[in-house]
C-alpha cells in the first residue's frame, strides 16, 4: 500500500512524533489529539481495518495490545485510558490502515465518545 498515509509514516516518508517502534508495530502521537494523551499503535504490515484481520495478524495485534498499558503509562495515562479501533464506514474510520487509538490523561473521559 504505497499511497497509504500510515505506511508512509512507517517508512519515514511522512514525519511523526514517535512513541515506540519495534519490528511489528509503530506508535505515534495523533496529529489532532482529543485528550492530553492521544497516540496510536499501528502494525507495520498494512491491513485496512479490523474487519480484514485474520490469524496471520494475531501475533502483531497481540503484541500491540500487550504494549498498550506500558506505553500509555509512559505517556502520562497513569490511571487508565480508552482504546478505540474505528472500523469501516459504520465505525467512521478515516485512515484505512488499522490503528488502535490510546486516549487518556489525568481526568476521566466522557462515558462515550460523541460523534464528531
Ligand atoms: P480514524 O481513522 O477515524 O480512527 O482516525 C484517524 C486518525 O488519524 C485521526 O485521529 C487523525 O487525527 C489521525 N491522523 C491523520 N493523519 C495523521 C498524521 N499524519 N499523523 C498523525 N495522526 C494522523
Ligand atoms: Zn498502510
Amino acid at each position: 500500500m504505497t499511497d497509504c498515509i500510515f505506511c508512509k509514516i512507517v517508512r519515514g516518508e511522512i514525519p511523526s512524533r514517535k512513541v515506540y517502534e519495534d519490528e511489528d508495530m509503530l506508535a505515534f502521537h495523533d496529529i489532532n489529539p482529543v485528550a492530553p494523551v492521544h497516540f496510536m499503535i499501528i502494525p507495520k504490515q498494512h491491513v485496512d481495518s479490523l474487519a480484514q484481520v485474520d490469524d496471520s495478524h494475531a501475533r502483531a495485534l497481540g503484541r500491540m495490545m500487550a504494549m498498550a498499558g506500558r506505553l500509555a503509562r509512559e505517556q502520562g495515562a497513569t490511571d487508565g485510558f480508552r482504546t478505540i479501533v474505528n472500523t469501516g464506514r459504520v465505525g467512521r474510520q478515516d485512515v484505512y490502515h488499522l490503528h488502535i487509538h490510546i486516549i487518556g490523561g489525568p481526568d476521566p473521559l466522557p462515558r462515550m465518545i460523541a460523534g464528531k
